[in-house]
């Protein structure tokens, strides 16, 4: 068995049997992670290599560890160091994301959020209409809505709802993770031309 340390960009363990050998290699985040935590990543590798379901209890042990706060935040610092996204501008064709972000910052957040980095994508994804990165603390919004004749409150909803998530980060239940919680829901159905906004959207 050869087992060792590997910077994953992420959080990640991964096991293979090869000449008769097991190769484990865990993610270098997890150094120095308690024992029963290594403990429930061997359990979770043996299960996937022998085709054995997992104990619960050592899923949600290894879970627990890799969601909690200091881990995350190690994972987001690594990501930004070893990650490859190049950021683009946020001056397009038609919309200019930061002045959205700034006129929209003022009207219904007292201009408190701090903006993030503001990019357009760099493809043209209708999948992936807009999202925000934590890692790169970056705002990236699809091209596609850099265009004439894509109406100014639709641009406006996409930033908007990225700029909920800024002021609402991803909140755990348990092991659950809660994007778009109560309050968020509300807050969204603050922006004026909601419906016109999502009417557009479902045309995409
Ligand atoms: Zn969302």
């Amino acid at each position: 068995m050869r087992i060792a340390f590997y910077p994953f960009a992420n959080v990640n363990n991964t096991i293979r049997m090869r000449d008769g050998r097991l190769h484990v290699r865990l993610s270098d985040l997890l150094e120095g992670a308690p024992e029963s935590v290594i403990e429930a990543i061997a359990h979770i590798l043996l299960a996937k290599i022998y085709r054995k379901p997992i104990a619960l209890a050592q899923a949600a042990r290894y879970r627990r560890y890799v969601c909690s706060h200091d881990i995350s935040a190690k994972a987001h610092l690594v990501r930004q160091i070893r990650g490859r996204k190049r950021i683009a501008s946020a001056k397009g064709h038609v919309y200019h994301l930061e002045e959205l972000f700034d006129a929209l910052n003022q009207q219904f957040f007292h201009g408190l959020l701090a903006r993030p980095r503001m990019t357009w994508s760099q493809s043209h994804s209708r999948r992936s209409l807009a999202h925000y990165d934590p890692a790169h603390n970056a705002i990236v919004v699809s091209r596609i809505f850099d265009h004439p004749l894509v109406p100014r409150c639709a641009v406006e909803y996409i930033v908007y709802h990225e700029m909920l998530h800024l002021k609402h980060p991803v909140k755990l239940r348990g092991t659950r993770r809660c994007v778009h919680g109560k309050e968020f829901q509300a807050e969204e159905k603050l922006f004026p031309h909601l419906n016109q906004a999502k009417a557009f959207l479902k045309t995409l």
